[in-house]
């Protein structure tokens, strides 16, 4: 069945009341403002209705895509063909036990960080100025300070691709450097609970103002970007540092395809200077990634995310090389 039809929206709408839209515009909605249209986007407001949705998609053979706040995604020009679900601030209560914490997914990091200073928990300091969902959070295993939330984490909750929900403690999540079993299992999150230890509230506010004044000062902030685009590969770290000194020991600090740029403030961020379409920024990041592989010996693997039109989603520097023609003017 068409999930454009007629029939499949009203049936979509009783799964999913109020969480349906068509004919979203990703360059509206994405954090790197780059996308073309998306056809369909899905934003269920509990476990049950994601179950409800992937069992309807999964009985029809459609594999929808699973997005949280879009801040580690780069979307296709050619936007969306395939049915998008979106966790986001309708799967976001929170509820305290002790050190236990139980979030569902949609729940935004940074007021997740906060939640937890006031409760006075410790230890996931790390992620406040982190700006997606926990849920995108969890599936790459993201942090800060050579920290990542996957050991602040019990366990998490998930529906698979064919709506059943099970809970999988956390030493079954392959939690790696931003890594997880979530990039490749097609699994959706939908909440995790976390265990966290007691700190002062004074000193945990204090850890979490020196994290965010030391971003202000480094990172990009008025121009739309995704955070760091390259991980850090240790074998290059060892030799030459992180990714962005790499870049810019290069030469490509400032480097320009279109309106990509890498950031003149920090050279591991791309930033969206006006216009850039998803071919100027993955020409610009393989174009790094080819420059350290030719000139290091290694070549810097992407963090960011590529979603393409039909879905598919894998780190940017491999994109298939059809991406860069199929969108060239
Ligand atoms: C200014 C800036 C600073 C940043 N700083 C950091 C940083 O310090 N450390 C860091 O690690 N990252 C950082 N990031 C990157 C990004 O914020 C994190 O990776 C974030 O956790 C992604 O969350 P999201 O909700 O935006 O996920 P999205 O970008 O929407 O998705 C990322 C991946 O997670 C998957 N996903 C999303 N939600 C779910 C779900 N519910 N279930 C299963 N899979 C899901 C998607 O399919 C996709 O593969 C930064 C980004 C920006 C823009």
């Amino acid at each position: 069945m068409d999930p454009l039809s007629e029939t499949a929206i009203a049936e979509l709408g009783r799964l999913c009341p109020d969480g349906v839209e068509r004919g979203v515009d990703l360059s509206a909605v994405s954090q790197w403002r780059i996308g073309g249209r998306a056809d369909l986007v899905l934003r269920p407001a509990s476990t049950a209705e994601v179950s409800a949705l992937t069992s309807w998609f999964a009985a029809r053979g459609i594999r929808p895509v699973v997005i949280g706040l879009t801040s580690n995604l780069l979307f296709d020009d050619a936007g969306l063909r395939v049915p998008c679900i979106q966790i986001g601030a309708r799967m976001a209560q929170i509820s305290l036990e002790g050190a236990r914490v139980r979030a569902q997914a949609g729940i935004w990091v940074p007021g997740l960080a906060r939640r937890l200073m006031q409760a006075g928990l410790g230890g996931a300091e790390h992620i406040c100025g982190i700006p997606g969902t926990l849920g995108g959070l969890i599936c790459m295993n993201g942090g800060s300070q050579r920290k990542g939330i996957g050991s602040n984490l019990l366990e998490v909750e998930s529906v698979t691709s064919d709506g059943v929900v099970h809970t999988r403690p956390a030493q079954e999540g392959g939690f790696g450097y931003r890594q997880s079993v979530y990039q490749a299992n097609g699994e959706i999150i939908t909440a995790a609970t976390l265990h966290l230890p007691t700190r002062p509230r004074a000193e945990i506010r204090a850890e979490m103002r020196a994290i965010l004044a030391d971003r202000r000062r480094k990172f990009p902030r008025k121009e739309p970007n995704c955070g760091s685009v390259f991980v850090s590969d240790p074998a290059l770290y060892a030799q030459h540092g992180p990714p962005g000194a790499i870049i810019e020991s290069l030469g490509l600090k400032g480097r320009r395809i279109g309106d990509a740029l890498v950031s003149p403030r920090h050279a591991n961020f791309i930033v969206n200077a006006g216009a850039a379409r998803s071919v100027d920024m993955l020409a610009l990041i393989q174009e790094i990634s080819q420059r350290s592989m030719t000139e290091l010996g290694a070549p810097l693997r992407a963090e960011v995310r590529y979603v393409a039109s039909d879905g598919t989603t894998c780190p940017a520097t491999q994109a298939h090389k059809d991406a860069l023609a199929e969108t060239a003017p």
